[in-house]
């Protein structure tokens, strides 16, 4: 692998003066340009893959920017289109994303019924094979486009999570990849009591531990769970219970698995990663509802490298204070300074840097980057800008 450091471009949301050229939007188009997407042939079919949000969730990339990479597309002669699950994409103009905002068609990951599908042998586990999305499969190139979130089940959704658990159809990832976590026992049936197995389930203040009394089977929620750990201490003289950093860290790898069979689809200089941290939510753009943004705005990342992009958005958030008072009452925070921010919301096990770990050793990319900033505050404050003008009469612009 390259010894070089992968070059990450960056604008950030707060402008060094009063121009429109100084300002997010021009950053945004100067990250597009850094990237280059001369690389595209012309009528080259361009994926874009979004997460384009479920029923009241709205904090995903907004149109405004998605016309720009659109635009950007075309101009060199690409032929984009927007992709994501069936359902998100038929009511995607709920969220203000159709052909004529975004600029280009919105076609269903895996095609009308989400059975178009490419099937490729994961043996991961309790995961025998996934089906990657058959239009996402079918693209000349990817342009990986993702709203930067927390996620409870691996701590981060980055531009790994938005091609590997949404590249793929729907039972690949909500039965097969949200499913790998439970592989590893975690509960000894034969060291349990009903009666303890009910004081296990007290112990979990949120609910995540489930007993069947009939079946005498225990579940427990690990994409929830956010290791505080109460449930061993009640479990402490029996010891049926057992949370491990394995519990989380499966599906953590498994994510990097199915990026990686993306990204096998496309020709090294066809693929490009484009991380939006703002709107940080704590939780994925799929719960289907608003929640506050947790963390200040920060930018736009651009690469090439999708282990650098996710590197550099996790470190840049990694400096950020949690804003404590936006923080819904049913995340209980931990504390510990070397935490990073996801790991204060989901729990210290759920290590976002792990899956890059997992895709660094997979070959995708590299950690190794450098951040080069686009229109940086401090130097557009040294350059003067315009003097405000105010429009008298429409411009129609
Ligand atoms: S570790 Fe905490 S959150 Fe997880 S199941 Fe146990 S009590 Fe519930």
């Amino acid at each position: 692998m390259n010894s070089e450091p992968a070059e990450v471009y960056f604008g950030s949301v707060i402008p060094g003066n009063t121009a429109e050229w100084a300002a997010f939007a021009a950053k945004v188009d100067e990250v597009i340009k850094m990237l280059d997407f001369s690389t595209i042939k012309k009528k080259d079919k361009v994926a874009i893959k979004m997460h384009l949000g479920f029923r009241d969730g709205y904090q995903t990339v907004p149109v405004f920017f998605v016309r720009r990479i659109v635009k950007a597309v075309k101009e060199v002669g690409g032929y984009p289109f927007i992709t994501d699950n069936p359902t998100a994409v038929y009511n995607a103009a709920e969220r203000g994303y159709t052909q004529e905002t975004c600029g280009c068609p919105l076609i269903p990951i895996a095609g009308v019924k989400d059975s178009y599908t490419y099937t490729f042998k994961a043996d991961f586990h309790n995961v025998k094979t996934l089906e990657m999305g058959g239009v996402l499969h079918d693209a000349d190139a990817l342009i990986d486009l993702t709203h930067v979130k927390g996620h409870n089940t691996c701590g981060f959704g980055g531009a790994i999570k938005n091609i590997a658990l949404g590249g793929y159809h729907g039972p690949s990832r909500w039965t097969k990849i949200h499913g790998v976590e439970q592989s590893l026992p975690y509960w000894n049936a034969d060291k349990c009591t009903p009666e303890h197995a009910k004081k296990l389930v007290d112990a979990c203040e949120d609910g995540y531990i489930k007993y069947d009394d009939k079946k005498h089977k225990l579940t427990l929620d690990l994409g929830m769970c956010h290791q505080c750990l109460d449930c061993l201490k009640i479990d402490k003289n029996v010891g049926c219970l057992q949370i491990k950093q394995e519990n989380f860290s499966l599906f953590q790898e498994l994510m990097a698995i199915g990026a990686n069979e993306v990204l096998k689809q496309y020709d090294e200089d066809k693929k490009f990663f484009l991380n939006f941290a703002i709107n940080i939510t704590p939780f994925c753009d799929c719960w289907g509802f608003g929640l506050p943004n947790v963390l200040n705005d920060i930018g736009v990342l651009g690469s090439r490298d999708i282990v650098a992009v996710e590197r550099a958005s996790l470190d840049l958030i990694g400096k950020q204070k949690i804003i404590e008072n936006m923080m819904p009452p049913f995340v209980r925070l931990h504390k510990g300074e070397d935490l990073h921010p996801f790991q204060k919301m989901h729990g210290p096990m759920k290590n976002p840097y792990i899956t890059l770990d997992y895709a660094e050793k997979l070959g995708m990319g590299s950690q190794n980057y450098k951040l080069i900033e686009v229109l940086a505050p401090k130097e557009t404050n040294k350059q003067k800008g315009p003097s405000t003008v105010t429009e008298t009469a429409p411009s129609f612009y």
